[in-house]
């Protein structure tokens, strides 16, 4: 009688990443040799899938202009820039009547809504959003905003929305604006709870998916948001192109976000020399000028693989690279790991820590330079969140504070996903151990306000 294995939890290798490019690229070591590169900056920027390179390669020699060519090739790149937006349609669950607009980034896509807000909207975000988030709302002079504290749980988070949409008077148009994860703990965003508060006082809500996306299935009538915003190069498919997915109203009622082409149904100019618009009222009301086609299409692209190859399988197999990073951080004295929710709260593949003694630069240059480990260090477009998750620390300048300049502010963030092998994370753990028990092997010194390695002697 055959007796079944046991299921290992802790084996992963039986689910294997998604090939990615760049997975055998080699970098040198300054201590001598090559290693292959471990991308663990998946946060910033993802590496391509292979898939996605695959189908736009395959597409290329056919590229045409969409819209208003009357040829073969752009009567065929129109009809895969529309099934494009289909299958993004789709991977997002969106509704009857939801318009999926290409833009360039999650930036430019809630810039875009930020610029079709109606007069006298008031609009609540948290102190803790990306910078993206944060910042497009301030520049509307007709709009209020409020920016809530940095909330200490998920339920915090919720009652703070509550009690400041009950505060509003007078009660005309209102958005929430919340992240899905966070682009610095990872943490997990209670989306659900806040879009029910925020329409249950007559608020709309826009989700920033830029780090949701690319690792949980995001699906906008579930979560009952109004929009969507994210950007392709951290879901597998950087080719220069975002979303911002969601109702139509709003967009439709608003000025084009850029005047041009592509955006006007007709101009014309009057016999007093004056010229008059009819615009668009669908999509290309807020996409004039020839469109990001191969952009878009790379983005269709990811979300096609990430769905064949199963969401809930990369998100099991993420979840427990995540327990294996923040179990070997946790084992190194001196690593503190950011959290505002605490250990159990759920995230992504997106940690981030500071090591005491440590200039954050100079344990990033280390890991590079030494390890040929790619992470990321500072403030990551988020000052408020991390001042607030680092309480007044300071880095220490470390042996590469130049003398003078003082100590910089930051943490070091490890960010990972579908395409990030066992090794990497194993590697990164190991590293951190060594050169916390170690030091660097190597010395450093401050060029530009960064640490780089001195390779002078
Ligand atoms: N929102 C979050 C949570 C992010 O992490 C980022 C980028 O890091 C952005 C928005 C902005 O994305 P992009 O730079 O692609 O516009």
């Amino acid at each position: 009688m055959s007796a079944c294995p046991a299921t290992d939890v802790t084996d992963i290798s039986t689910a294997a990443p998604l090939p990615v490019l760049g997975r055998d690229v080699l970098v040198p070591l300054v201590t001598g040799g090559e290693v292959t590169y471990a991308a663990l900056d998946y946060a910033a920027s993802a590496p391509a899938l292979q898939r996605v390179w695959d189908d736009v390669a395959a597409y290329a020699p056919y590229y045409g202009s969409v819209h208003r060519g009357a040829g073969y090739l752009s009567q065929l790149s129109t009809d895969l820039f529309e099934k494009s937006r289909a299958d993004v349609a789709r991977f997002l669950g969106c509704r009857a009547g939801d318009q999926v607009l290409f833009t360039r980034s999650t930036t430019d896509s809630l810039n875009l809504l930020a610029a079709a807000l109606p007069a006298g909207c008031r609009v609540f975000v948290f102190e803790t959003e990306h910078h993206a988030a944060l910042l497009p709302w301030e520049r509307r002079a007709d709009v209020e905003v409020t920016c809530l504290d940095a909330p200490r749980s998920p339920r915090e988070a919720v009652e703070a929305l509550e009690r400041a949409l009950a505060d509003r008077e007078p009660y005309g148009p209102a958005l929430v604006c919340v992240t899905g994860a966070s682009n610095v703990t990872g943490e997990l965003w209670p989306v659900r709870e806040l879009a029910a508060a925020a329409h249950a006082h007559g608020a709309r809500i826009v989700l920033d998916a830029a780090q949701l996306a690319p690792h949980h299935p995001v699906d906008i009538d579930r979560l009952d948001v109004d929009w969507v915003a994210f950007s392709g190069h951290k879901l597998y498919a950087p080719f220069g192109a975002g979303v911002l997915a969601g109702r139509a109203d709003w967009l439709r009622e608003a000025e084009p976000y850029l005047a041009g082409g592509g955006a006007s149904r007709a101009v014309t100019r009057g016999a007093d020399g004056t010229v008059g618009v009819d615009w668009h009222a669908g999509e290309a009301r807020h996409e004039a000028g020839s469109p990001n086609v191969i952009g878009a299409y790379a983005i269709a692209a990811a979300c096609r693989a990430l769905e064949e190859a199963g969401f809930e399988r990369l998100v099991e197999r993420e979840r427990r690279l995540v327990e294996r990073v923040r179990a070997g951080l946790a084992a190194v004295p001196g690593v503190r790991v950011l959290s505002l929710f605490g250990d159990d709260a759920p995230r992504v593949g997106v940690i981030s820590f500071v090591v005491e003694g440590w200039n954050t630069s100079h344990f990033a240059a280390a890991l590079s330079a030494e390890y040929g480990i790619g992470v990321r260090d500072g403030l990551f477009c988020a000052h408020p969140l991390v001042r607030t998750l680092l309480g007044g620390e300071r880095d220490a300048p470390g042996e590469c504070g130049a003398p003078g300049e003082g100590p910089s502010l930051g943490a070091i963030r490890v960010s990972f996903g579908a395409g990030t092998p066992d090794e990497h994370v194993e590697r990164f753990t190991g590293a951190v151990r060594e050169l916390v028990e170690n030091g660097a092997r190597w010395r450093y010194r401050t060029e530009n306000g960064r640490c780089v390695p001195d390779t002078s002697a």
